[in-house]
């Protein structure tokens, strides 16, 4: 990969910033002085450092977000802050995207990477990933309707779902729940509860897979994952 875009990956700022440390003659590739930006390096087998440091190149990054409402699950936006607004400075040059979308009003685990066959295999119907939401439904849920979702329940579009795993906190005139589903159609646990009479009165995503959300990590925070967390999804 080229020079300048592995540093501007790497945190070093813009092409441009990169173009100057390069003219600053500060950057060097196995001890030797590279001053030219299209020079082609591989970060795997050659020693890169800028000043005299080590520079850290990880190509690909994954990072755990504890996403608050009123922020879209998107990479830009005119009007509305986005998920991107909630990440490190540091990391903001890695071309990053969420995995999946949860919508404006839904808290909750957030997975951003710039692993593009990560997030196509993450949020891909065919590979049944279930994610884990935590939901405040308006209405007594029973158990009759554990074995409706089991065995789906019709949208408004005529779709029926595949079987989904709920299970009862609280069942009262609110009811508290956590819906396991494979599928990730728009406001899916939203319309499955339309499609037995009652609203979801509040969402959060606890889980994609194996990735649990972090009980520690405040709300609006992120980290990345740690080794455990990368081998559930990876
Ligand atoms: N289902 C919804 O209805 N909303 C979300 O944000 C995620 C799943």
């Amino acid at each position: 990969m080229r020079i300048d875009k592995l540093l501007a990956h790497a945190g070093y700022g813009s092409r441009k910033d990169v173009k100057q440390l390069l003219k600053n003659r500060v950057v060097t590739v196995d001890n030797k002085v590279i001053t030219k930006s299209n020079v082609h390096v591989n970060p795997d087998e050659q020693s890169i450092a800028v000043n005299q440091k080590q520079v850290h190149y990880q190509q690909y990054i994954y990072i755990m977000l504890h996403k608050p409402k009123n922020y879209l699950s998107a990479t830009t936006d005119r009007y509305e802050k986005t998920v991107l607004d909630l990440v490190e400075e540091q990391y903001q040059h890695y071309d990053l995207a969420p995995v999946g979308r949860l919508d404006k009003d839904t808290e909750g685990l957030i997975l951003l990477t710039n692993d593009g066959k990560l997030n196509h295999r993450l949020t891909s119907p065919k590979h049944d990933v279930f994610k884990t939401y935590f939901a405040k439904v308006d209405g007594h849920v029973t158990n009759d309707h554990i074995q409706q979702f089991k065995k789906g329940v019709i949208l408004d579009d005529g779709y029926k779902t595949k079987p989904a795993n709920l299970v009862i906190e609280k069942s009262n005139p609110v009811s508290e729940v956590r819906l396991s589903i494979s599928e990730g159609k728009f406001h899916q646990v939203k319309r499955m509860f339309r499609a037995i009479g009652m609203e979801v009165i509040y969402l959060k995503r606890l889980s994609i897979g194996d990735l649990l959300l972090d009980k520690t990590l405040p709300i609006g925070k992120m980290r990345l994952l740690n080794e455990e967390e990368l081998a559930y999804i990876v």
